[in-house]
């Protein structure tokens, strides 16, 4: 961070570390949840199973049981993505972008983004409702 402030003409704006652009993104509503995880990948511990010492379908240990402290072993990042996409739709230039596959998107068998594929067209056809408001994405 601090290399990257350095090359830039304003050095006032930019953090200094890459704690403080974590901080700066959880303000900014881009934060993420951490949820502990089966290393196995059959269940998160959140909810009911929250306070689970072992997971429940493989007898695995949420725990590594070497340690002292209580730190899981696999840990999952959960990124909402509603709070990302309504901001993304704040900015007016930013909406329009978001629109593209509805309103300029040629269907020519080129491939040019994902609106082009197989299986945005297949998850289009099959829920209309979905694709039916071009906000959708
Ligand atoms: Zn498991």
């Amino acid at each position: 961070m601090e290399l990257f402030k350095a090359a830039l003409p304003t050095r006032d704006t930019l953090p200094t570390s890459f704690y403080e652009v974590k901080r700066y993104m959880q303000d900014l509503g881009f934060g993420y949840t951490i949820i502990d995880a089966c290393p196995n990948n059959c269940v998160l511990f959140k909810g009911p199973l929250q306070s689970e010492k072992e997971c429940p379908k493989c007898q695995h240990p949420r725990y590594n049981p070497g340690k002292r402290d209580e730190v899981a072993i696999k840990k999952a990042r959960y990124f909402p993505i509603k709070g990302r996409l309504q901001r993304l739709f704040m900015m007016k230039s930013i909406a329009k972008d978001m629109r593209w596959h509805n309103d300029k998107c040629v269907d020519d068998d080129v491939l040019r983004h994902s609106a082009d594929g197989v299986s945005w067209k297949s998850f289009d056809r099959y829920h209309s409702w979905f694709a039916s408001d071009p906000r959708n994405v």
